[in-house]
């Protein structure tokens, strides 16, 4: 007879640690808190799952397990995903080498697993949340209590996800449930998340988007830039090229670090072509008034911010204003320093940074502290960046994880 295993969390990656540890031949039950299984993949990709990209490697994950992503990733890699998925009958989208369901409906993907969950025989068990974890060393079993359903295991798999967007159940739990076995927990802070700034200047210019280059200074040292469609709220700075920074300033402030963005407007410039392109501008327009000399450079809403900045006013002809504040606004084009004081919160992360120590799980993602302890997903000290890499985590190291506890 198979091992009896308990999968706590029935999220991407407690789904398919169940799946496959079941097809390796175990009896699986899953403990999940909500009242339905998989409740955050149906939010995914805004609706439509961004389950996965073709382009993969450990420089797309960050945290003391970055590296062992990368060689769990490859144990249960793209190519073995899509057959997984194809296998359960969805038809995979490839937009530019992000990977979503055909249908473009996450609830898809979130079927698919369930159906396969039923097939396998995994005993489903929900609105039960987990709050005591024990082992039996005499007779090398686990004890899970759930609100109702309770039972001894061979070997479990936590797999409760971190503490991003705790409406769809994750909210720390499986941090509190991993330190009972001796584990250290890397502080979670948000990740993939906007990002709330100093200034008061950003209700001027909510709702403006744009293509723009964003550089991450912690301590005044450039760490990241990342370019893509910046979108501006009434608080700070928001969009794929803040959600990809969005960790690093959060572990940065968590830490007491100072956090500064430059936001370039003209991305493809640089310091000496941003400079040539205005005075060429300047030579051809100059007779212009600033708000017609600015204007089809950038939003109206921009343009108009960064000449405020820049202390020149709009009905000034453009061959008239000092060379001093002329410079003054081709900066602030190029890099307008904003100060972050924080992110948008858990509420509205998409993952959490931070969480159970990777250096304490081995290479089967199997407890150092507790043998036959196993975990899968965004429990683990492993983020990836936005682009369908948190969910190819959760594949990944849910069929591991799956597969070993199986064995
Ligand atoms: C809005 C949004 C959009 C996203 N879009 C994408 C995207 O397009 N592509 C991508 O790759 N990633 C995306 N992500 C991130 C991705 O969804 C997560 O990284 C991934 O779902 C994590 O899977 P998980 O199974 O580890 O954790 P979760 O999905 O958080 O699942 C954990 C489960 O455990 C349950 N649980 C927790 N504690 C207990 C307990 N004590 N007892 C029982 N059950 C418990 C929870 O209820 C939950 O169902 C998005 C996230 C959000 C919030």
């Amino acid at each position: 007879m198979g091992r009896k295993i308990a999968v706590i969390g029935g999220g991407a990656a407690g789904m398919t640690a169940a799946i496959w540890a079941s097809r390796s031949g175990a009896a699986v039950d899953i403990y999940e808190k909500n009242d339905r299984v998989g409740k955050k993949i149906l939010s995914t990709g805004n609706g439509r799952c961004n389950f996965s990209n073709e382009v993969m490697g450990a420089c797309f994950y960050h945290g003391s397990g970055a590296a062992l992503a990368d060689r769990i990733l490859s144990q249960f890699d793209v190519p073995r995903t899509k057959a997984f998925f194809s296998s359960l009958g969805m038809r995979i989208k490839d937009r530019d080498g992000y990977l979503y369901p055909a249908s473009d409906q996450a609830s898809t993907v979130l079927d698919l697993l369930r159906y396969e969950l039923a097939r396998k025989g995994v005993e489903v068990h929900t609105g039960e949340a987990v709050r005591d974890l024990s082992y039996d060393g005499k007779q090398e079993k686990f004890l899970v209590s759930g609100m109702r359903a309770r039972g001894c295991y061979d070997a479990v798999i936590l797999a409760c996800g971190g503490c991003a967007a705790p409406n769809t159940g994750s909210d720390g739990d499986g941090f509190r449930l991993a330190e009972q076995f001796g584990h250290r927990i890397v502080t979670p802070v948000p990740a993939l998340a906007a990002l709330r700034c100093k200034e008061k200047f950003y209700k001027q210019v909510a709702g403006v988007r744009c293509d723009a280059k964003l550089t991450l200074f912690l301590e005044g040292k450039p760490v990241r830039v990342e370019r893509g469609e910046l979108q501006l709220t009434d608080y700070g700075i928001s969009g794929i090229p803040t959600f990809q920074i969005s960790g690093f300033a959060a572990r940065a402030l968590q830490e007491g670090k100072q956090v500064v963005v430059k936001i370039s407007f003209l991305p493809d410039f640089y310091e000496e072509s941003g400079r040539a392109f205005f005075e060429t501008r300047l030579r051809e327009h100059g007779e212009d008034s600033m708000e017609i000399f600015l204007t089809g450079l950038v939003n109206k809403k921009i343009n108009q911010l960064l000449l405020k900045l820049a202390g020149i006013r709009e009905s000034e002809r453009a061959e008239n204003v000092p060379a001093e504040a002329f410079q003054r606004l081709r900066k602030l084009y190029c890099g307008l320093e904003t100060e972050v004081v924080g992110t948008n919160g858990f509420e509205k992360a998409q993952v959490s940074a931070g969480g159970v120590d990777c250096s304490e799980v081995t290479e089967t993602l199997m407890s150092k502290r507790q043998k036959n302890l196993y975990f899968a997903g965004e429990i683990l000290d492993i983020d990836g960046l936005c682009g369908g890499y948190n969910l190819q985590w959760a594949w990944s190291s849910g069929a591991v994880a799956g597969r070993e506890a199986a064995k």
